[in-house]
Formats: C-alpha cells, sequence, structure tokens
C-alpha cells in the first residue's frame, strides 16, 4: 500500500518510508492510498471475535501488504495486551473505556503499535541510532515513551510544555531513564509540536540523524486507533445495543476521531460522530462557519486536548474532499469551558457514581446534550481520571484512588532538561546527542 500527502506536492511512499518519515516534506499527512471496505461476513461474526482477531483483520487492511502476515499479528497482539470495555453509565450512554493500558491512556494502542513497528522497521534495514520526536500534552509522551522504553537502537525525545502537563502525566515519562530523553519546553504544546515539526524540514539535521516522529502525524499510531471502534460495536452488537451508534469524542489534535472516521469509511455501521472539544474550539468555530482559523493553545483543565492547530484536520479534510457541508453531515461539534466540564464530572459522578476524567466529561456532556431517540451513544474515555488526580480531587471533594500502575511511576526520580522555546537550541542539542 502506498501513502500519500495531504498536501499532495511530494511522491507518495510506502509503509515503511511514511512510518521512518512521519511527516511527508512538503509538511503534509500520509493517508492510505486505499481504504478497503471489510467484508460483510466479517461484521457478521464480528461479536464472536476477541479485540486481538478484530484489530487484526483491520490491521491486515492497512499493512498486510507490506508486512508478513505472522509478524503483524504478532505486533496487533502485543500491542493488545489489555480490553477496551463498553460500559453502560446510564440508559443509552456508554464509556469505551481506553484506559486499561500501561499508562492509563488511549494513546497506549497508538504509542505500543508504532513502537513494535518501528522496531520491526528499524531492524530491517539494520538502522541504528533512530531519533523519535514526540511532543505531548501529557499522554502521547508516556504512552510513546513506554512503548519505545528499552528498544535497541532508537532514542526517544519526549518534549513537553513546562507546567502544562499534570504531574502523574509528567512523572511517566520522566523518570524512565535508558533510551527516553524529556525535554522540559519553556512554551505550550503547539510550540513543541512546531519544533518537532521544524526539526523534520531542517537538512542539516536530517542529513546527519535519523528522525522519525511518534506523534499521531504517524501513520502507524494514527490508523491502529481504528481497532477499538471496531471492538466497541462488536461489544453493542452482543447487547443488541449497535443500531444507530453515535461516537462522541473528546478531541485535541484530531488524530483519535479521525481514526474512527476511516472506520466507518471500511465499513463500521456508525450512525455519526462528535467532536467535543474544550476552550480550544477550533473545530468547533469550523463547522459553525465553514473557515479554519488556528489560533493560539488556551490552557484547560481537559490539558491533553488543548491544541489551537489540531495537525489531523488535514487528514479529515481529505476524506472528506474538502467539503465543509460533507464534514458537517458526519460530525456535530460542541466545546465546553473548565467550569462546565468541571459541573459535568461532579454531576455525573454523583448521579451515576462513575467517574469521568475531564476529558471524558466533554465527550459525555455532548451526548447528554445531542443523542436523540433511538440513538446508541458511546463516548471515549480517553483516559483514567487519576491521571488528573488534584483537579478530579478537587471538583468531586473526595479522595481518588490510584490505580497500581500509576503508582509504580510515581515513585522514580524526575529527569528533564530544561528547553527554551527556540528552534535552535533543540538543534544543537539533537546534534551533540550525535
Ligand atoms: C490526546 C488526548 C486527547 C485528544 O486526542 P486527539 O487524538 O489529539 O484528538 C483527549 N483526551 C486525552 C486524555 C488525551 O490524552
Amino acid at each position: 500500500m502506498k501513502y500519500y500527502s495531504t498536501n499532495k506536492n511530494s511522491a507518495e511512499v510506502s509503509l515503511q518510508e511514511a512510518v521512518v518519515k512521519g511527516l511527508a516534506p512538503d509538511k503534509g499527512l500520509y493517508m492510505p492510498e486505499r481504504i478497503e471496505k471489510l467484508p460483510q461476513e466479517f461484521f457478521d461474526k464480528i461479536d464472536t471475535l476477541s479485540f486481538q482477531e478484530i484489530s487484526f483483520e483491520v490491521a491486515k487492511a492497512f499493512f498486510g501488504e507490506d508486512i508478513e502476515t505472522e509478524t503483524l499479528r504478532q505486533i496487533v497482539y502485543d500491542t493488545l495486551a489489555f480490553e477496551t470495555p463498553v460500559v453502560e453509565v446510564e440508559k443509552g450512554i456508554y464509556s469505551l473505556e481506553l484506559f486499561h493500558g500501561p499508562t492509563l491512556a488511549f494513546k497506549d494502542v497508538g504509542g505500543r503499535f508504532m513502537a513494535r513497528l518501528l522496531e520491526y522497521f528499524v531492524k530491517k534495514q539494520g538502522q541504528k541510532d533512530v531519533k523519535v520526536l514526540v511532543a505531548t500534552s501529557g499522554d502521547t509522551g508516556s504512552a510513546v515513551a513506554n512503548g519505545f522504553l528499552g528498544v535497541e537502537g532508537i532514542h526517544v525525545y519526549v518534549l513537553y510544555p513546562k507546567g502544562k502537563v499534570s504531574k502523574i502525566q509528567e512523572c511517566q515519562f520522566t523518570t524512565l531513564g535508558q533510551n527516553i530523553t524529556a525535554l522540559e519546553v519553556d512554551g505550550t504544546f503547539d510550540d513543541c509540536q512546531a519544533l518537532v515539526k521544524t526539526a523534520f524540514l531542517d537538512e542539516e539535521l536530517n542529513k546527519v540523524l535519523n528522525l522519525t516522529s511518534a506523534n499521531s502525524i504517524n501513520v502507524a499510531r494514527f490508523l491502529p486507533q481504528a481497532f477499538y471502534y471496531f471492538n466497541a460495536y462488536a461489544q453493542l452488537k452482543r447487547q443488541g445495543k449497535a443500531d444507530n451508534v453515535v461516537f462522541s469524542v473528546p478531541s485535541g489534535n484530531f488524530g483519535n476521531i479521525t481514526a474512527g472516521l476511516i472506520a466507518k469509511a471500511m465499513g463500521l455501521p456508525v450512525k455519526r460522530f462528535i467532536a467535543a472539544n474544550n476552550d480550544n474550539d477550533i473545530f468547533f468555530q469550523y463547522l459553525k462557519t465553514g473557515i479554519y482559523s488556528p489560533r493560539a493553545s488556551v490552557q484547560t483543565i481537559a490539558n491533553a486536548m488543548d491544541v489551537g492547530n489540531p495537525s489531523n484536520f488535514a487528514r479529515v479534510l481529505d476524506l472528506y474532499k474538502n467539503s465543509h457541508k460533507a464534514i458537517a453531515a458526519e460530525i456535530t461539534g460542541f466545546s465546553y469551558d473548565d467550569k462546565i466540564i468541571a459541573a459535568t464530572l461532579k454531576t455525573a459522578f454523583k448521579a451515576t457514581g462513575y467517574l469521568l476524567d475531564p476529558h471524558g466529561a466533554c465527550g459525555y456532556q455532548s451526548l447528554k446534550e445531542d443523542l436523540k431517540e433511538g440513538e446508541t451513544g458511546v463516548f471515549l474515555e480517553t483516559a483514567h481520571p487519576a491521571k488528573f488526580l488534584e483537579t478530579v480531587e478537587e471538583i468531586i471533594g473526595e479522595k481518588v484512588e490510584i490505580p497500581e500502575k500509576l503508582q509504580a511511576f510515581m515513585q522514580g526520580e524526575k529527569k528533564s532538561i530544561l528547553l527554551a522555546n527556540d528552534f535552535n537550541d533543540f538543534k544543537k542539542l539533537l546534534l551533540a546527542e550525535k
């Protein structure tokens, strides 16, 4: 399968090149040349298959031509060593819990898949010293760092905005050591993302270093996120609730929801999507006005969605051939400020006993407002609430139990390198580490 750039100004590349390069030379994002519809028999029996079995079928549709079947099976099965259960929160509203992986956020799926696929390509090419650059608004850094921890020949640089991620998030990528370096950037997530993108376009850097990206820019992180939409559908089908499914996706960089749109294009019976934003409502405004105007991000309590220029918007446009009408027909938008997010989290907890995290709260609230008669609403619970401990405890006025997996990270010692928001400093640092 070939991958083309959304900017259509650079050559099509192989899967390997798309994964290793991350971003196309024309700054576009790679897209698969074909999105195959899965056969009806697959959907007929999907409720009898495990998460791993379902995901393997989906993975073959994209990667089957480029990776031997057994290797691909192993990558998929290793990646998905945890479940993504669908849990009923109240009548008609379900939580798709994506926080059962090692770092307790949905990014474990893409992060672990990408780490395994890149390791495979690096070994196949006999490459050494590959540098993975990743900007994080909180959860990507930990998922990617933990996915790559200890992998020979690969060094990961996590760029994160100083003071703008939760303490627990921070310790998940600053305490690992080994082949993981945390760079604490004096700026916002968008600044971190811009530093990474600039690095990929810097000729000198790319001449001397093997650089790649692990943001949802990368097809190896982005496409596997389709897996759990299929798995959610299978679980609902088992309960006879799979008609008129609406997925509400708490969205920042739009990688997660775009993978859902791709699942639908592969034939997954989804009625429609909701994109739930926080105050960074660039996409919400686009839906309303047809005009996309990125702007500087503002800090919110749903910090993993503090994105002012969502990278994957380019993929959404590409999927719907730049038609605002087609996009607005498929996706409804909502935007919530911190006050509403906090009130939602508290009210839902009191009324149902279900503890949301600030991101999932946006998804849940949009379903409360928008779900129509006969629809089944599923919001993506994108991270475990304990990852936002101080915020959540303050809102509900109760202690939150910290899962053991998280506690283990909190015992390590933080190590990070302070970095100014300056590309030349970043470049110097990378070159010095050669
Ligand atoms: C990354 C993240 C999001 C946003 O996902 P995108 O794919 O960037 O839209 C939402 N919630 C949590 C908890 C996240 O970590």
